[in-house]
């Protein structure tokens, strides 16, 4: 049995891992009321009213853009969507829950019986079960005055409820999670599965994705710790090392002789480690939601949402693999987000070279993106100016380092036309002429008699010189002319002199 708990010794620790995702699903207005959802910047308690507050006689009404957005995450995860569902009213007392429960779907979901195929920390494909996706409402947020913002120490303590009613989809797995990596693995792909149909915006700094999963280990003697539960995980990073620090807690305990107590742990990001939850846990009652009727989902709607999927990641890059010729690892880079597959996609449709096309989004498009800190759809240059720049690559009208002062010229100003641009970028078409290439190579050979003579003499076997010389006329030309002219032209000068 593999020991991948690092916790040593003879015995050996073999972790089993669940996790549960909170993700906020994307709607203009909350689940059962009409207060808008984005709330970013706003003040606390400006996005609030009746129903979302629990005052008596407030009635809930369902939002039917909710359910369609959680059966599109349930689809994307390939989860079956359930005709018949019901809410609950899940009961305990906390200064968050204004109404004294939250009312959730619990385990009668909108969709179950899932998977996502990752790979494990071998490289391996496995699959990781997915229990169900359920609907349910968000809770309010505490503020406590404690400097590391921590209910421990705190005088005093605010609540905002902008965030109460939210819609979320909680998306359990089923214990096949085997250590932090493949943990990692699993929400980075069903993150991005899930903003491919546009369930979710999925953005960590927002909040809306959270992370909680349940741990244990067994030893190789047979022995099992019980299954704590560990929380307060809003990153990667986070649910990473959460992970990575319960199970070598927990395959010490075992492997010193003592028991893992079955409890609830809270992540401390700050101190990296998880601490036993001081807050008992509640007596947590169900009972059906009586002022919300059955949720029917009738086969048409499930088909018309159906229909509205997009083609998914993984899909798309064994695509551009097999079609297209591009790299495993171009695909991937191309296909993580939806609106750079789909730039990508354009760009090609509009006549460029797929794998010229695919290299120019993966670097200078994503670096022009990352660079400004906005969407690609918000690039200055668009798809189809790419392509004929590519297109004018190709045909030898520009050179690549020309072209991409053009495309920096392009970034600036997108009312530029092409032929604007590439003046303005002082770009050469058509390269460097032949003359001015053939004195620039000539002066070259002049001021590096050794090397040539070395070339001369057959010693550079390896063409290594000839790329040395290359090198220094593309320099001279600030990268105007084509290489293989360059190279041209330095072998035809070698022959006649
Ligand atoms: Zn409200």
């Amino acid at each position: 049995m593999p020991d991948k708990t690092g916790a040593g010794g003879a015995l050996a620790f073999t972790p089993v891992i669940g996790i549960e995702i909170h993700i906020q699903l994307k709607t203009k207005s909350k689940v059962f009321c009409s207060c808008s959802a984005d709330y970013t910047n706003d003040e606390p308690n400006s996005h609030i009213c009746p129903v979302c507050m629990g005052l008596p006689g407030s009635m809930p009404v369902l939002n039917k853009t909710v359910v369609q957005q959680g059966m599109l995450a349930g689809m994307a995860l390939n989860c079956t969507v359930q005709p018949t569902t019901y809410f609950f009213r899940k009961s305990y007392y906390y200064p968050d829950l204004p109404k004294g429960y939250q009312i959730t779907q619990s385990d009668l979901p909108i969709a179950a019986n899932g998977w996502l195929d990752i790979k494990d920390d071998a490289g391996n494909p496995k699959r990781i079960r997915i229990n169900r996706l359920h609907l349910e409402e968000d809770v309010g947020k505490l503020h406590h005055s404690a400097a590391d913002g921590r209910l421990e120490g705190a005088e005093s303590s605010w609540v905002d409820y902008n965030r109460s009613g939210l819609p979320l989809a909680e998306i359990v797995s089923e214990p096949d999670v085997s250590s932090a990596y493949e943990a990692v693995e699993y929400v980075t792909m069903l993150r991005r599965r899930v903003r491919y149909v546009g369930a979710s915006d999925v953005d960590l700094e927002k909040g809306m994705m959270r992370f909680d999963a349940n741990v244990s280990v067994k030893c190789s003697d047979g022995r099992w710790g019980r299954r704590v539960e560990v929380k307060n995980m809003n990153s990667f990073r986070a649910l990473e090392r959460a992970i990575e620090y319960e199970i070598k807690r927990q395959s010490k305990i075992l492997a010193d002789g003592g028991e893992v107590l079955q409890e609830t742990r809270h992540w401390n990001d700050v101190k990296g480690t998880t601490t036993a939850s001081r807050v008992k846990e509640f007596y947590r009652k169900f009972i059906v939601e009586p002022d919300l009727p059955p949720l029917v989902v009738l086969p048409q709607w499930v088909e018309e949402v159906r229909a509205t999927l997009p083609e998914m990641p993984n899909e798309k890059a064994l695509r551009y693999v097999r079609e297209m010729g591009l790299s495993e690892i171009d695909a991937a880079v191309l296909t993580d987000s939806i609106d750079v597959a789909r730039y990508f996609e354009a760009c090609v449709a509009a006549g460029a070279n797929p794998l010229r096309a695919g290299n120019w989004v993966r670097t200078e498009v994503l670096r022009a993106v990352n660079d400004r800190q906005i969407g690609v759809k918000d690039l200055a240059v668009k798809p189809d100016a790419l392509a004929e720049l590519i297109r004018r690559i190709d045909d030898g009208r520009l050179s690549t380092t020309g072209a991409k002062n053009v495309f920096e010229v392009m970034l600036e100003g997108s009312s530029l036309s092409l032929d604007e641009a590439v003046r303005k970028s002082g770009a050469v078409e058509g390269g460097v002429g032949a003359d001015a290439l053939e004195n620039l190579v000539r002066a070259t050979f002049a001021a590096n008699p050794d090397v040539i003579e070395e070339i001369r003499s057959g010693k550079d076997t390896k063409g290594k010189k000839i790329k040395f010389l290359q090198g220094l006329v593309m320099r001279e030309t600030k990268g105007q002319a084509r290489p293989d002219e360059v190279v041209a032209a330095i072998e035809t000068l070698l022959k006649s002199e």
